[in-house]
């Protein structure tokens, strides 16, 4: 019997899990190819919800996937495990140790071969080797990482709340994120909705005007990849809510007790979250000799094959993708991983059929931004309108359905119906914050 084709996806993120999802639906089922899926966990949430997540404003459990059900449905297979490593040579890729929750050993590490490899492993925040931000911050670069945060938070409410009344003068909440990005700016606003819904449900010994969060940007301005009005509108409503925004400030020093900017400002900070830069795991620099650049990322032809190998392709937040006719790369947005899985579909089809791999092609519908209940501001591109800012309600229910577009790729769109409609029905019966 002829050996099946096998492609392996690594990180079944906003990209990956598309593309497996789809080659599962294409290929697997007709049994044309073998598609497996690599995660180093067990299961999925898409993470532009990771600054609600943190907040306490979802409950990550309510929104996860689980990859191996998922897998069963979609005709791929499931393979826990943290790549490490690559031997171009073997065509294998090595997956690290797996451990269990309490760190003791449940399978060494191993060997998996692949016809055909797609790196899809995202990226992480890039902390630029400042001194104290990877000991005494919190970075948001998964979904354990924005639980921390959340149970960090609640803890500090619940201290607060078991304190005797007699025992003094209000207690105040300091938090400090750096990175004025997409991140930075909707966590702050998320915080600042969590605290009114923390003295709503009666933790309100930490009062919503005793909530100081503060927001620190190198550059000029907060979200640079916005054009200059969405950020500006985005500015006066953090400023409205009591958000303190400074920009052009950069953080050279965190301790337990706050920031220090290059400026000499002091920052204190009981919560410090680290939202700036980002970069491409260290584990991908020079992986089995393909080229990377200077943040880690692997350098990527039109087709999405890496430069040095044909048969490995890498797409989303650790790629550089940098198109005909354009100065840059590709920006890392869910936007571009969804649109890179739609195209790999095809260009992967046609590798198995011997023809000539299509070239990707980005269309930028723009961006939004969510300030939680505050307002929602952004750009929308279109093809005779150019760039037109939206804010308010029309804004907010298009923000909000680019996680219904995530689902309907990934469950069709009846089942992310049912998905919307249970999302209601939870959030009308159920509490808006997670206390526990
Ligand atoms: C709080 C927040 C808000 C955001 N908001 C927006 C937004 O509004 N709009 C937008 O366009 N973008 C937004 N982004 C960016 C967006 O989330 C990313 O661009 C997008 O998720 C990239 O998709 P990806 O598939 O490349 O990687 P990811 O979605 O990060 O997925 C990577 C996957 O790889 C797995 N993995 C990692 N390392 C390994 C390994 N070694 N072995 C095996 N598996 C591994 C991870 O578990 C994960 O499942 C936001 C990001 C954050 C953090």
């Amino acid at each position: 019997m002829k050996k099946l084709h096998q492609i392996v996806v690594v990180g079944g993120g906003a990209g990956g899990l598309e593309l497996a999802t789809a080659l599962g639906r294409r290929l697997g089922r007709k049994g044309l190819a073998r598609i497996v899926l690599v995660d180093a966990s067990l299961t999925h949430i898409w993470k532009p919800l990771l600054h609600e997540v943190a907040a306490g404003t979802i409950n990550s459990f309510e929104d996860e996937l689980n990859y191996f059900a998922h897998g069963a449905r979609h005709h791929f297979e499931f393979q826990l495990g943290r790549m490490d490593g690559l031997d171009r040579e073997r065509k294998t890729l090595h997956l690290a140790p797996l451990t269990g929750e309490d760190g003791e050993l449940l399978a060494e590490g191993r060997d998996l071969a692949y016809d055909t490899l797609v790196i899809a492993v995202g990226s992480t925040s890039n902390d630029f080797g400042t001194p104290g931000a990877h000991e005494h911050c919190i970075f948001l670069d998964s979904r354990a990482q924005a639980d921390r945060f959340q149970k960090k938070l609640l803890q500090m409410y619940l201290q607060a709340h078991a304190l005797p009344a007699s025992s003094g003068a209000a207690p105040e909440l300091n938090i400090a994120i750096v990175g004025a990005g997409a991140t930075g700016v909707e966590l702050a606003a998320e915080l600042h909705h969590a605290a009114h819904e923390f003295a709503a449900y009666g933790l309100d010994e930490i009062t919503p005007q005793h909530v100081n969060i503060t927001l620190i940007e190198a550059a000029p301005r907060i979200l640079t990849a916005l054009p200059e009005r969405a950020a500006e509108q985005a500015y006066r409503q953090l400023m409205k809510i009591g958000v303190t925004v400074l920009a052009g400030q950069r953080v050279t020093a965190v301790s337990a007790q706050g920031l220090r900017t290059a400026s000499g400002l002091d920052i204190p900070a009981s919560l410090r979250v680290w939202a700036a830069g980002i970069k491409a795991q260290d584990f991908l620099k020079d992986i089995g000799g393909l080229e990377t650049n200077r943040i880690n990322q692997l350098v990527v032809t039109p087709s999405l094959q890496t430069t040095r190998d044909d048969s490995v392709f890498a797409f989303g937040d650790c790629a550089s993708c940098t198109l005909p006719g354009m100065e840059r790369p590709l920006a890392p947005r869910a936007q571009v991983a969804h649109q890179q899985a739609v195209f790999l579909v095809k260009a992967i089809s046609a590798r198995l059929a011997h023809k000539p791999l299509p070239s990707f092609r980005f269309n930028d519908y723009g961006s939004l931004i969510s300030l939680s209940s505050a307002d929602t501001v952004g750009s929308l591109m279109g093809n005779l309108l150019g760039s037109v800012n939206i804010r308010g309600l029309v804004a907010r229910l298009l923000y909000r359905s680019l996680y219904r577009m995530h689902q309907m790729s990934l469950h069709g769109v009846f089942r992310m119906l049912v998905l919307l409609g249970k999302d209601l029905l939870s959030r009308s019966s159920g509490p808006r914050l997670k206390l526990h």
